[in-house]
């Protein structure tokens, strides 16, 4: 059978082989601990605790501050030291609990339970309860996703295993060392709806984890692994529900629209977590590589503790690292500062010698149609930085601007080096901005 794939897309150099043998590294946080109260699309979280009160590893320290929000919690024992502004690796403030961590690692007791004990209500409140959100970076709370307004019309649940970016491989790890608790999270999201059936869809060059992966559903009907041509953006919500179903959706659906919903491996290990160990969100598995820090690795890492930390665990800075990067190089951002907290949407920190992006000098569009053909949206790129340079809305929205990923891809094969992603993203969001204003 052929794999699975979509239109477009570009080949990047991985740079996987940095960290794909490195088995994941729990990592002790010292020091003090940051908890920002917007880790989540939706309104902040809204503290229940004050400044000087004790707390355990695993505590409510912030509630949902609405439908859409999410719980937070200490992931260590200790004080609340203050409630105030800190930086985010964005460069953003905000609000932020800050627990002065004992290094007791003293936890609140969790309680376990069986997926037969549990209703359909019981399991969504348990994964509501331990404040999980989507962990790919879009930060949307999972219970909300996975209420959606008709759940007869769930066809498919699909993990994101195809760990589409460069250089990132903390799925890859999760999924050859743990693919049972990933399999039971996806089981505890199928029995939410009647008759929907669960895909994992892992990109061809992890060979390894396809055929873990393959292993631990065997005993399961109603999941399938399915092999993806590699190719960026594969995970892509919207390239991987095309490539796995053959149904597409664009900006004005969500994926339930087409019947799909779609889970990062870190989330649906969370669910696992959640509702058949009763734990809530405090870890996530990050990936520390580049030339630029001496050990590269997978590292299990405490939500609230310092990115510093992760440099250090990573055996410290080759030389003098010109740019530090959370999430891939394809979508990340550039952070200034390592002085922020991981956060639940925090992926990775890669670290690189040299600057080779913003050093790139561009030049004018050669008229050569890379940037189109590399789209995965089917979009003219070069037009659409076009309209955005001239501030061109109409234009811009006419020629679907809006359908964009922001996938990153034009800027990729650009000849010219135009920073064709850029302009579009800022031409989206002013369209946005203004249509929110009317
Ligand atoms: S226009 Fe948008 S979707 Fe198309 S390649 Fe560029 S960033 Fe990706
Ligand atoms: S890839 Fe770059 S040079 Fe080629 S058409 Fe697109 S914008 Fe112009």
């Amino acid at each position: 059978m052929g794999k699975c794939t979509f239109k477009g897309g570009v080949h990047p150099f991985d740079g996987k082989e940095f960290s794909k043998d490195k088995p994941i590294k729990e990592l002790f946080p010292e020091g003090d601990m940051v908890y920002p109260l917007s880790q989540h699309i939706g309104a902040p979280a809204v503290p229940v605790v004050a400044k000087g009160d004790y707390v355990l590893a695993g505590q409510l320290i912030a509630e949902a501050g609405g439908f859409v929000s999410a719980n937070i919690h200490s992931s260590v024992s200790g004080t609340v030291k203050a409630i105030e502004p800190r930086t985010l690796a964005t460069g953003g403030k905000c609000n932020s609990i800050v627990i002065e961590n004992d290094g007791e690692f003293k936890e609140v007791e969790y309680v376990a339970k069986k997926l037969e004990e549990l209703s359909r209500d019981e399991i969504r409140e348990r994964i509501k309860a331990a404040g999980v959100v989507g962990m790919g970076g879009a930060g949307f709370p999972t219970n909300v996703k996975l209420t959606p307004k008709n759940p007869e019309s769930i066809d498919y649940i699909i993990v994101n295993g195809a760990e589409c970016e460069p250089y990132l491989t903390s799925d890859y790890r999760r999924m050859l060392e743990e693919p049972d608790k990933i399999v039971m999270g996806l089981k505890v999201a199928l029995s939410l709806f009647d008759h929907a059936k669960g895909y994992i869809g892992i990109e061809d060059n992890k060979p390894e984890a396809i055929k873990i992966m393959q292993e631990a559903v065997s005993g399961e009907p109603n999941i399938e692994v399915k092999v993806l041509k590699t190719k960026y953006p594969q995970g892509g919500e919207r390239s991987l529900i095309y490539a796995t179903t053959g149904r597409s959706i664009n900006s004005s659906m969500l994926p339930a629209d087409a019947g799909c919903i779609v889970h990062n491996i870190d989330t649906i290990f969370s669910i696992y977590m959640a509702v058949i160990e009763g734990k809530p969100l405090t870890k996530r598995i990050i990936t520390v590589t580049g030339d630029g820090v001496k050990e590269p690795g997978n590292f299990y890492v405490w939500l609230g503790m310092n990115y510093r930390q992760l440099l250090d665990a990573a055996g410290g800075p080759v030389g003098e690292p010109e740019k530090f990067i959370s999430g891939g190089p394809m979508m990340g951002f550039a952070m200034y500062s390592l002085d922020v907290p991981v956060v639940k949407g925090s992926s990775s920190l890669l670290v690189f010698q040299k600057d080779e992006v913003s050093k790139a000098e561009e030049s004018a569009c050669i008229r050569c149609g890379r940037c189109g053909e590399a789209c995965p949206s089917n979009l003219l790129p070069g037009r659409l930085a076009d309209f955005a340079s001239r501030n061109d809305e109409e234009s811009f929205v006419a020629f679907d601007g809006m359908e964009c990923v922001m996938c990153g891809s034009c800027s990729y094969v650009c000849p010219a080096k135009k920073p064709l992603t850029q302009q579009i993203k800022a031409m989206r969001s002013t369209v946005l901005a203004n249509r929110r204003k009317k």
